[in-house]
């Protein structure tokens, strides 16, 4: 498999999917262009290399057929601002007929953008002679969308047996994500710390053991932690808990214990009287959180003890929330963590935010530029993380 830079697009029409899943404001217009941004160092080598390139993505949920609302046709206007405006076309159906006709005249330089591919119900089924019609569209075949390299989508992995291996390869963005993640996975300096948090165990279980392999330090915050706590014997009044996951919280506890990976559970946290932004505050050791009260935040002390370990790790990992940041009064936790992971990358550690909520926190928190990478892939870099092969990456290799 050729790496992107060795590719020589001159005279090449290069199918891209990108992941172009861009939120949309009322009127249509994108909320936060991060996305589209990430696909266009990718999209600039094909151009400047004198290759012409045809983009297909997904946009949002649609259930039947095509909606205006999920149109790609609405990232126009940016592309062609990116871009240039005689230079970005536009087919408002990935497969029909006008589509083929203009991706087969588009000229060096230009580009084309294919409607929602997820207007065809055939795209999210894999299906695989909606992938062959697709990849007529190019004679090479760039996958840049990390954000859905663990969906065996047509586009994203089944497209790929139309392609020899030569004719096909990952953009940039998807191999800084790969080399990211396998960095902190593999190559880390120690001490290597990941931070672990979010709303439940259940959905971070196979990470946890994972990490347990791999890291140090293990810091867990959120909702998650009750259930450890729980399962240890503490009083977690009404704060998250998933009874059925304690056992296997102890015998996480155990193997890290085996293993010399120091697991870490907040040791005080902010309770709240209900699940409200203006709930009563409590400042409680979180094993002694009284009836009726329900941890939502890391407290001050484990914030003091996390913040200290973030600060002398050398490698950080960093997927979930440490409490429920989106309210104001339990978001101290979050940002402090935001801020030592920024810290500590400044005195050299390299620090990885994984994906989900903990992406939104960091953005939120200003920080965005101090830390060494932020994925752009929530679900496909948990599974990343966890060991999985995700498709979109075994279809290229294969
Ligand atoms: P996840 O998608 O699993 O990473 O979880 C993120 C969500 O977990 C966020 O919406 C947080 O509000 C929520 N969360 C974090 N800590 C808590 C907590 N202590 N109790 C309830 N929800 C939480």
């Amino acid at each position: 498999m050729l790496h992107f830079d060795n590719f020589d697009f001159k005279h090449q029409k290069v199918l891209v999917r990108v992941d172009f899943n861009v939120p949309l404001n009322d009127k249509m217009e994108i909320s936060d262009d991060t996305r589209i941004m990430g696909a266009v160092p990718t999209i600039n080598k094909i151009l400047k290399d004198g290759g012409s390139v045809v983009l297909m993505s997904h946009l949002g949920r649609p259930k039947e057929g095509p909606v205006d609302k999920y149109s790609l046709s609405h990232l126009l206007p940016r592309l062609k601002e990116l871009f240039g405006n005689d230079k970005v076309f536009f087919a408002n159906d990935c497969i029909s007929e006008d589509a083929f006709k203009k991706s087969s005249t588009l000229g060096a330089g230009e580009i084309l953008l294919l409607e929602n591919l997820r207007f065809y119900k055939e795209e999210e089924k894999g299906d695989k002679s909606f992938a062959e019609k697709l990849s007529h569209h190019g004679n090479i075949y760039i996958n840049d969308a990390f954000g859905t390299a663990h969906r065996a989508h047509a586009s994203t992995s089944i497209i790929a047996e139309f392609f020899t291996s030569e004719k096909k390869g990952f953009g940039y963005l998807m191999n800084a994500e790969i080399e990211n993640a396998e960095f902190v996975l593999h190559k880390a300096v120690k001490p290597v710390t990941a931070i672990v948090g979010g709303a439940k165990v259940s959905d971070k279980i196979q990470l946890l053991e994972r990490l347990i392999d791999i890291m140090d330090n293990i810091l867990i915050g959120g909702g998650m932690a009750y259930t450890f706590i729980a399962a240890q014997g503490g009083k977690i009044g009404t704060s998250l808990c998933e009874p059925d996951f304690k056992e296997l919280a102890l015998k996480i506890m155990e193997k890290a214990k085996n293993q010399n990976t120091k697991i870490y559970l907040p040791v005080d946290s902010l309770a709240a009287n209900r699940f409200a932004a203006d709930a009563e505050i409590l400042s409680v050791n979180s094993n002694e959180i009284p009836d009726g009260w329900m941890g939502l935040d890391i407290g001050p002390l484990a914030i003091e003890e996390y913040s200290t370990v973030v600060k002398s790790s050398k490698t950080i990992l960093w997927n979930g929330p440490m409490g429920v940041f989106e309210f104001p009064a339990f978001s101290k936790g979050t940002f402090s963590i935001a801020s030592s992971v920024a810290d500590a990358t400044s005195n050299g550690a390299f620090s990885l935010i994984g994906g989900g909520d903990s992406v939104s926190a960091i953005h939120q928190s200003g920080l965005s530029s101090k830390v060494s990478y932020i994925s752009t892939g929530g679900g496909a870099m948990l599974e990343f993380l966890e060991g999985k092969e995700l498709p979109g990456i075994k279809a290229i290799k294969e």
